[in-house]
């Protein structure tokens, strides 16, 4: 006896790839239950664990658990009972098929499948990857977007610091949007920019920020991740290696970063660099002026 729709797919935690194909006929039924029923899982019998899926639909779902189920696997056979009355055994040949497409199983399709099923964070990959900016600054830039930078807020979840307080103004809790937003260099670089709304903008919106006027807004994310690289680096330096720091010095260095790089944009681009590292400089002595 083969089955029509052999590769069962069941409903999993969101924090499971929902797409896997779990189990075909002649495979251990409930091996598959491991990865995503784990609860339901414990209540198995070592013996039985290899049981056959025709031999599970032939016998009416008798999994033979052991009895008193915690609700949590309780809740987890319901949900499989349910999955599992929708599959009729056929006698074709088995064929892996993945869930979202209902296709047979490919890695092409597995990938396209994955691309679709990305979450916003994922979306900023293409921009990051497709900006000229030195590799170490993309996978800065990951981290950023994916707030996995070490910040004391990401540390102390981690139990690697004992408090999540800013190190160097010591009266807010150190997460990322403090960081390259609130804290008082950030700020300050942002506000002398002319560019303090950004502080409000989703990761999204932040890539479309408004340039300021007569500057080209194709290269604002290459210049935006050259600042948020050199406020990172501004923030590492004053909490590990003693330094002290201004939006002054961090636009400079930022200025220095666009001079080195120039060479990275399309040739047609570096005009446009030019604007912006004006602009800039312009910046530093609106600073001095506050400073001042
Ligand atoms: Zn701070």
């Amino acid at each position: 006896m083969m089955s029509s729709t052999p590769f069962v797919i069941l409903p999993m935690s969101s924090s499971t790839m929902a797409y896997l194909p779990l189990f075909g006929l002649t495979n251990g039924f409930l091996m598959a239950l491991y990865t995503s029923l784990t609860q339901l899982f414990s209540h198995i019998p070592l013996g039985l664990i290899y049981v056959s899926v025709q031999c599970v639909f032939q016998n009416g779902f008798d999994l033979r658990l052991r009895p008193r189920l915690t609700n949590a696997a309780s809740n987890q056979l319901d949900s499989l009972t349910v999955c599992l009355q929708g599959i009729n055994l056929g006698d074709g040949p088995d064929t892996r098929l993945l869930k979202l497409n209902s296709k047979p199983y490919t890695a092409r399709g597995a990938y396209a499948a994955l691309d679709t099923a990305r979450d916003n964070t994922d979306s900023h990959d293409r921009r990051i990857w497709g900006t000229r900016v030195p590799n170490k600054v993309k996978v800065f830039a990951w981290l950023y977007f994916k707030d996995r930078l070490s910040t004391r807020v990401n540390l102390h979840a981690k139990h690697v610091v004992d408090d999540d307080q800013c190190q160097r103004c010591a009266n807010s809790v150190e997460d990322r949007n403090h960081v390259f937003f609130g804290c008082s260099s950030s700020s300050e670089l942002w506000r002398v920019m002319g560019l303090s709304h950004i502080s409000l903008l989703s990761d999204d919106e932040v890539w479309n920020a408004n340039a300021p006027p007569g500057l080209d807004a194709s290269i604002w994310p290459f210049v935006f991740l050259t600042i948020l690289w050199r406020l990172w680096d501004d923030r590492n330096g004053q909490v590990f290696r003693n330094e002290t720091s201004c939006s002054r010095v961090v636009i400079s260095r930022v200025c220095d970063d666009l001079v080195v790089w120039r060479k990275r944009l399309h040739p047609d681009l570096v005009n446009s660099l030019h604007g912006w590292r004006s602009f800039l400089l312009d910046c530093t002595g609106t600073a001095f002026a506050h400073s001042g």
